[in-house]
């Protein structure tokens, strides 16, 4: 395993670009920023964890029947695939160009969007040069425009909001429009489309490419797998898995563990980071282990 990279599918070594996409700032602490990927794999580990810990045997059947996975064993792993990969539109300019967004504007702020703006181009983030003309989307809506074609479906011609119509890959685009969907909220094809429009292209296509392989990887499968795990063809029963990945989330978020981890970190400390957190915030849950 090399120590700044990741290796994709294919074997070939990623850049580091990916590990530069900011997950939460929060410069109250001198915490900083904290990598979106180190974010994703505690958003699937605690989604493993909560399989494991929380939920009831009732609950875990309903999942993989919604799933229509052949066993729990695949519906849980494809759950923590996803729960990981729920945030993959927050890799888009649009979201990353928001560095800071909603904290108190303050010199340290500044200094810290400044200097980690300088060492993302570095390592090759695609940043865009003018961030006033980028385009926007909301990040949950990108992922749902990304997520079937990270996840194997590579057919042409399905772009700009319209759905794979192979029997095969139906599951995956059932599944990325009902991740980030709250409640009876349909996401409309022309919000898709839209979003579509602002996910930067092929240089970011590369970035969520290795976001993706890392979260896979992470949770112990193949990112092109997850079309053999599930076949969900029913949105209405995947409420309460949507549910679980807003939680997951919420859990993953680096000032929850008041601690960040740098992108500077090797993959495998990430790795560990990500479950031993998981373990702890599911813990903290007051569950009995
Ligand atoms: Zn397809």
């Amino acid at each position: 395993m090399p120590d700044d990279g990741n290796v994709s599918e294919s074997g070939k070594l990623n850049s580091i670009a990916h590990k530069w996409c900011w997950g939460s700032v929060d410069v109250s602490d001198g915490l900083l920023w904290n990598p979106l990927i180190a974010e994703m794999a505690t958003a699937g580990s605690v989604m493993l964890e909560v399989w494991e810990h929380v939920l009831s045997p009732r609950q875990r059947a309903d999942l993989t029947e919604g799933f229509a996975a052949e066993d729990e064993h695949s519906a849980r792993v494809a759950a923590a695939f996803l729960s990981g990969v729920s945030r993959i539109g927050h890799a888009s300019p649009s979201h990353m160009v928001s560095f800071g967004a909603g904290q108190q504007a303050s010199p340290t702020l500044g200094r810290a969007r400044a200097v980690w703006q300088e060492q993302a181009l570095q390592a090759g983030l695609p940043l865009p040069p003018d961030w006033a003309r980028v385009r926007r989307a909301a990040p949950e809506h990108i992922t749902a425009a990304v997520l079937p074609r990270l996840t194997g479906c590579d057919c042409a011609g399905y772009v700009d909001g319209e759905q794979c119509r192979d029997q095969e890959h139906r599951g995956l685009y059932v599944v990325a429009y009902a991740l980030n969907r709250h409640g009876a909220d349909v996401l409309h094809a022309d919000t898709v489309a839209k979003a579509y429009r602002a996910t930067g292209g092929s240089a970011w296509d590369a970035v969520r490419v290795s976001l993706v392989d890392a979260v896979a990887h992470h949770v112990g499968i193949g990112a092109l797998e997850l079309p053999r795990l599930i076949r969900p063809s029913d949105p209405a029963r995947l409420t309460a898995f949507g549910r679980l990945v807003s939680q997951s989330n919420g859990l993953s978020h680096g000032h929850a563990f008041g601690s960040f981890v740098s992108p500077h970190d090797t993959w495998a400390t990430i790795s560990d980071r990500a479950r031993l957190h998981a373990r702890d915030a599911v813990s903290r849950m007051g569950v009995a282990r």
